[in-house]
């Protein structure tokens, strides 16, 4: 298993999760982290870090977070094949705007 970096992640980004990685799995694409699920060794440090909420075992992902599983294990495939999955899940369902972050 792994964990995975879901919506409250976009255009956010603040890193916290990448400085507790002790693998060095977590990984800045254009409009948010994502997480290796080759490299991630399911240790869980990451996911309290986040002061969005964003990341979750991949086994606890909300299901309205569904599409960002394979948003993360399309890392390995390549950062263009990550930006176009993420573009198109803003496309089909925007995220709520964040105060400073977006209108
Ligand atoms: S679960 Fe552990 S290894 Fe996986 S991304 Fe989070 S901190 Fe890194
Ligand atoms: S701590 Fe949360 S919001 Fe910040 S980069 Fe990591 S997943 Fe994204």
């Amino acid at each position: 298993m792994t964990y995975i970096i879901t919506e409250p992640c976009i255009d956010v980004m603040d890193k916290s999760c990448v400085e507790v990685c002790p693998v060095d799995c977590i990984h800045e694409t254009d409009h948010m982290l994502v997480i290796d699920p080759e490299e991630c060794i399911d240790c869980g440090a990451c996911e309290p870090e986040c002061p969005v909420e964003a990341i979750f075992p991949e086994d606890a992902v909300p299901d309205v977070m569904e599409a960002f599983i394979k948003i993360n294990y399309a890392y390995p495939d390549g950062l263009d094949k990550v930006a176009e999955l993420v573009a198109s899940r803003i496309a089909d369902c925007p995220p709520p705007p964040i105060a400073g972050h977006r209108e």
